[in-house]
């Protein structure tokens, strides 16, 4: 495969669209990625595949859509449990069980949000579940929203301040139910999708799971790891592309970009060809072409 220009060709593999927390609508989103030069995208919205069918009605010539999600998972060998987000590519949306479980987990994440609602308002902060609610605008709810609503009040000037430890890093931060990790591994792959582990190693995010925990879900199944992350320092992106070389996992690279609420650009980071042939090789839901 070589780009519309015949230099290498530019894949990014982890976007937001507004069917969760990022800023731009589905179509805008691969508008805007052809705007940006990319060859490739992947839509990765947190727990759910409702920007696929408007992402795909918008697709600009030339581009290709891979479609995915970031399912939230979590793993319970340690106490508290670790969170942890998985990408799976390219599964079949309709798959009964994984269908059943993104529902079960987007209702967690209301129920979460709900309950950090409450916390915020028991200290006299004056944000409203209502709203913050229609703010998501029938997307995933996530903590961006909830920032959104602390912005609005003027209590932090940015996302980024409002995932500081006084909020909803750590003082207003409460766990969801999440997927248990290996089980989230199994109903990907049941549903013919391709798991790669995003941000492994984002300890500027909080606790990371051990390596030896990457190699038993590389034997349960995991394809890939993601190394080139905003959130991964040049050693955290070393240490993962060793790690991925000794268990055979292919390597990706990606923006995780969620438009305004984050500074990161599309193709920012990217991914080489070889692991997405691998990805493509994998899936059992065709790349949708412009
Ligand atoms: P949640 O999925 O509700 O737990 O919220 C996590 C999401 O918040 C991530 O997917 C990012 O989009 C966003 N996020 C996490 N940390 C930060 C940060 N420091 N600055 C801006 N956004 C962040
Ligand atoms: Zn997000
Ligand atoms: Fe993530
Ligand atoms: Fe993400």
């Amino acid at each position: 495969m070589t780009s519309r220009t015949g230099a290498a060709p530019r894949i990014d593999l982890h976007t937001h669209s507004t069917a969760s927390d990022g800023t731009l609508t589905p179509a805008e989103l691969v508008r805007a990625a052809a705007q940006a030069g990319l060859d490739v995208l992947a839509i990765t919205d947190h727990d759910t595949t409702a920007g696929w069918a408007p992402a795909v009605g918008a697709l600009p010539p030339g581009l290709r859509l891979v479609r995915g999600a970031e399912l939230s998972c979590r793993w319970s060998g340690t106490e508290p449990a670790v969170p942890l987000h998985l990408l799976a590519y390219l599964f079949d949306p309709d798959h009964p069980e994984l269908v059943a479980e993104l529902a079960r987990v987007r209702a967690a994440r209301e129920d979460r949000g709900e309950r950090i609602v409450a916390l915020l308002r028991a200290d006299g902060i004056d944000v409203s579940w209502p709203d913050i609610l229609a703010g998501a605008g029938g997307g995933t709810v996530g903590r961006p929203h909830i920032a959104q609503a602390l912005i609005r009040v003027g209590l932090v000037g940015s996302t980024r301040e409002a995932f500081g430890p006084d909020w909803l890093g750590e003082r207003y931060r409460l766990p969801k139910d999440d997927i248990d990790v290996f089980r989230a591994i199994r109903l990907v792959r049941s549903a013919g999708g391709v798991p790669v582990f995003a941000h492994p190693r984002a300890t500027r995010r909080g606790r990371v799971v051990p390596d030896e925990l990457i190699a038993e879900l590389a034997a349960a199944g995991l394809a890939g790891l993601e190394a080139d992350h905003e959130d991964h320092s040049p050693a955290e992106r070393a240490h993962v592309r060793a790690l991925a070389a000794d268990l055979g996992l292919l390597v990706t690279g990606s923006s995780d970009f969620h438009g305004t609420h984050k500074t990161v650009q599309l193709g920012e980071f990217s991914t080489g060809v070889e692991a997405y042939e691998r990805i493509v090789a994998e899936g059992v839901t065709e790349v949708a072409s412009g």
